[in-house]
């Protein structure tokens, strides 16, 4: 499929339009077309074949023509002409913060600057101060952005962002009149991994209530600091910025500054076919100019009629449609998780024991765990031969006799070798209540092999659920080569469910493809892998992933009462 391959060619383009400081409108269309592309399961060539492909969603004539252009010749006449007017290493500097793409073309234009060492140079040598608009803060600004940027490693992870936000959320509800305090932005709609972090805010006096928060102990660098904005950096990258707005506005405010920039795009067209003019400060009547306040952000939604859509929603991926036809998700939430089937015990690398775990869980609500040790074939990590099996399964039998209103089914987490045979014989799979089957090994086998092997353990009557399905761990390594259009039809042939590990840097499947399996009717299950009574609380991660991804509790193995999963799970 080239589908990846094309939406990466419109995302550059998007990219490239955004550099020369184009209209807005088709830099986001690009990268709108991009995405849809990436997330078709369908395949493009096939779709463009059979002459469908305006009715891709995002995919207008323009960029249906250029994706036929693209599929023809190998390539695109308008992104071959923004590549030749654009030197190489130019567009890295979108990265730098502060620098938009009209300075960026500024300092190409008057001082030659081509990349991040001519940027770093023309700072240094004070070159910069003497363009119009600019001056030594500017210059100042510019080196200390260079310096963040190359010590950063992009975007942090949501999970090592929540806590950045409790502490900063902590401190400012100690600041008097303070109020109304809300992260917003990528950090709200709950995606895998955050840039900077905006918190919103209302204050009785916004001037003193920024001071403070500039002041803040954890505060490292303080990069701004205006009437009713601060913006301050925290453990060495992260920037956090504290925007306090007027009460009345707070509702516009807030649903402008969750974003997303698309949904907002889409919403704000809503607003004017309704004939008001939608900002972070109001909705504005068109016909005589006058401004309506919200407070509250669900009475925007509601004034537009719309019901309030839920932040991890906001992509504009079809949310704002489903809103207006009363077909909203009923997203799944933490309390609807009834047991977790994918955790490890000291019987494998486990570092809790069976009892430890299922204690745990317990105090978390649950109503059962599966404990899915490893199979013999991974033997760094303990894999349990089937001797050890039985002994563990005894051992949890009698567990069970001890404790009420709770039950510990036998799992295992048998590997798929490379060779696509499961690790354990079908007569050892069938003494297990739960079967995870996963890749560890061999990861970097071809496309065709990798997703035969998962076809085949789907196909397997005891394999009840496919672990981390595309192994990627997020910063560290792609998830492999595998056709997961493929794998999710098995998947809903044979009744075999997928799981979202819930593991903060895997986070597998993600919520593209979670939303792509609940279309094709796959059930899910959220597991933690945790490998320790504590991890167990990961979970909540997961959770978010499936809400981004419109599931509900019915797409849910682990959303079941004991009773009905062990009808849902095979045999
Ligand atoms: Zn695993
Ligand atoms: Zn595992």
């Amino acid at each position: 499929m080239k589908n990846r391959e094309v939406a990466g060619v419109l995302y550059q383009i998007s990219e490239l339009l955004e550099l020369h400081a184009e209209n807005r409108f088709k830099v986001i269309a690009y990268s709108r077309a991009a995405r849809s592309i990436e997330s078709q399961k369908e395949d493009i060539e096939v779709v463009c074949r059979e002459g469908r492909l305006d009715a891709i969603p995002g995919v207008g004539k323009a960029i249906a023509q250029k994706v036929e252009e693209y599929l023809k010749t190998g390539k695109i006449q308008v992104h071959q002409d923004l590549l030749q007017n654009t030197p190489a290493g130019l567009a890295e500097l979108l990265q730098i913060s502060g620098l938009g793409p009209k300075t960026i073309f500024m300092l190409h234009e008057k001082l030659e600057v081509n990349n991040l060492d001519d940027l770093e140079k023309a700072a240094r040598e004070h070159r910069i101060r003497r363009l119009p608009r600019m001056g030594a803060t500017s210059e100042k600004n510019i080196l200390k952005a260079v310096e963040r940027y190359k010590k950063r490693s992009t975007r942090i992870l949501w999970s090592a962002a929540e806590p950045i936000v409790d502490e900063v959320s902590g401190y400012l509800r100690t600041i008097s009149g303070l109020e109304n305090i809300t992260a917003g932005g990528s950090f709200r709609r709950a995606r895998e991994t955050v840039g900077d972090i905006d918190i919103l805010a209302t204050a009785s006096r916004p001037e003193e209530a920024i001071s403070a928060f500039v002041r803040m102990p954890l505060v490292e660098e303080v990069l701004g600091k205006g009437p009713t904005k601060g913006s301050v950096i925290v453990k060495e990258t992260v920037q956090v910025d504290l925007r306090i707005v007027e009460p009345r506005s707070y509702g516009t405010a807030l649903q402008y500054f969750t974003g997303s920039k698309d949904h907002n795009v889409h919403l704000r067209q809503v607003a004017l076919d309704r004939g008001y003019s939608l900002s972070e400060y109001s909705l504005k009547r068109l016909s005589d100019g006058r401004d309506l306040f919200f407070d509250k952000e669900d009475d925007v939604y509601a004034f537009l009629g719309l019901p309030a859509i839920p932040p991890e929603l906001r992509e504009d991926r079809g949310e704002i449609e489903a809103a207006a036809a009363g077909r909203l998700p009923q997203l799944v939430d933490l309390k609807d998780i009834r047991g977790d089937l994918h955790v490890h015990s000291s019987w494998s690398d486990g570092r809790g024991s069976v009892e430890e775990m299922a204690r745990e869980a317990l105090a978390l609500g649950y109503e059962y765990i599966a404990v899915s040790d490893h199979s013999p074939s991974v033997g760094i990590a303990g894999g349990l031969s089937p001797e050890k099996l039985d002994r563990k399964i005894e051992a949890i039998a009698a567990l069970n006799e001890t404790l009420k209103g709770f039950t510990v089914l036998v799992g295992t987490e048998v590997d798929i070798r490379a060779d696509g045979r499961l690790d354990y014989p079908d007569e050892i799979l069938a003494k297990c209540d739960v079967v995870v089957a996963s890749v560890h090994m061999a990861q970097q086998q071809k496309e065709r092999t990798i997703t035969g092997r998962l076809i085949s353990a789907i196909e397997n009557e005891h394999v009840d659920i496919i672990g981390h399905p595309t192994g990627r761990i997020i910063g560290k390594r792609d998830p492999y080569d595998v056709d997961m259009p493929a794998v999710l039809e098995a998947a809903a042939r044979t009744g075999t469910a997928m799981e979202i590990n819930a593991y903060p840097n895997r986070l597998d499947l993600n919520e593209v493809w979670a939303r792509t399996a609940k279309e094709m009717g796959v059930k899910m299950s959220i597991n933690s892998d945790a490998h320790d009574p504590e991890q167990l609380k990961v979970m909540r991660f997961g959770v978010k992933v499936a809400r981004r991804g419109w599931l509900e509790r019915k797409d849910l193995l682990n959303a079941l009462g004991l009773q009905e999963l062990i009808r849902a799970l095979k045999p």
